[in-house]
């Protein structure tokens, strides 16, 4: 695929939902993997070739595992190569281990780390005067989302699949995922195509304790691509499908604010604080 037909899609993407506006200051979620990094070039060059009046920067969590600091080194290559302000938040700054929780929880890691991810990356942020965090999520992950969330009649889930998801409560950034119309194999052949170091899948910062969930998402991730093969265009399709069919679903709970932490959130205590701080009060007992 040509790299102008890439960036095409994605900047029609980023046009017609508003993604980049004048006076924005987007962070971009950085994990080390070329979708994370497809998205900080693309909203770089779309930023600069419309010469939109906003901040872009990088913001990376270190996990502290023992690959993370190879992670982080080319996630700083990447931040400097497109001249962006990088931030680095190390996890140890909350004085939260996921080896440690990994002892105290039944729950698999990777939804652990989901929980950490989604709390850090709206609350560090926030703070640091972000309006939105954009992401690297791209079509074949949301098909394979879209497609486990039917079957297991999740369909509540639906309404979250666009490309720009609104604030929904004054704490709660703005979620913007500019490769909404383009898939993972796009995004490799544009890292590429600009020499952009990145770390080979998006690495889990556990994979060494045997994190297995990956499995199932590449069986999903096969299956799409066997049906792109018989049906041309299928992914694009289903795409342009899900946006206006999650019209249709609205984000029914309202967001309070977690009784612990202040943070927004549909229950009483914010997922973060259910693992985190009463996991550390049980263990004080
Ligand atoms: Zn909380």
């Amino acid at each position: 695929m040509k790299i102008e037909a890439y960036l095409s899609k994605v900047f029609r993407t980023i046009r017609r939902f508003k993604l980049v506006e004048p006076n924005d200051r987007i962070f971009v979620a950085l994990s080390g993997g070329k979708d994370s990094a497809s998205a900080l070039f693309v909203l770089k060059k779309y930023i600069e070739e419309n010469s939109v009046d906003c901040e872009l920067k990088g913001f990376h969590i270190n996990f502290g595992s023992p690959i993370s600091n190879r992670v982080q080194e080319v996630v700083e290559k990447q931040a400097e190569m497109a001249e962006t302000k990088l931030i680095v938040f190390p996890l140890k700054n909350i004085g939260v281990s996921l080896a440690d929780v990994r002892k105290k929880t039944k729950r698999p890691l990777c939804s652990v780390c989901g929980v950490l991810k989604r709390y850090l990356m709206n609350k560090v942020p926030r703070e640091m005067g972000a309006t939105k965090v954009a992401t690297g999520h791209h079509m074949d992950d949301f098909l394979v989302f879209f497609f486990k969330n039917v079957l297991g009649q999740n369909f509540f889930w639906i309404s979250k699949f666009k490309p720009k998801l609104e604030s929904q409560h004054p704490k709660m950034l703005c979620k913007i995922r500019p490769l909404f119309m383009v898939g993972g194999e796009e995004n490799r052949l544009f890292c590429e195509s600009l020499n952009v170091p990145f770390i080979e899948e998006d690495v889990c910062p556990y994979t060494y304790l045997n994190c297995r969930i990956d499995l199932k998402r590449e069986k999903w991730y096969r299956i799409i691509r066997r049906i792109e093969e018989e049906h041309k265009n299928f992914r694009h399709q289903m795409m342009t499908s899900i946006i206006k069919m999650s019209e249709f679903f609205t984000t029914k709970n309202s967001l309070k604010e977690c009784s612990i932490c202040g943070e927004p959130t549909s229950q009483e205590i914010c997922g973060f604080c259910k693992l985190f701080k009463l996991n550390k009060d049980k263990n004080v007992k």
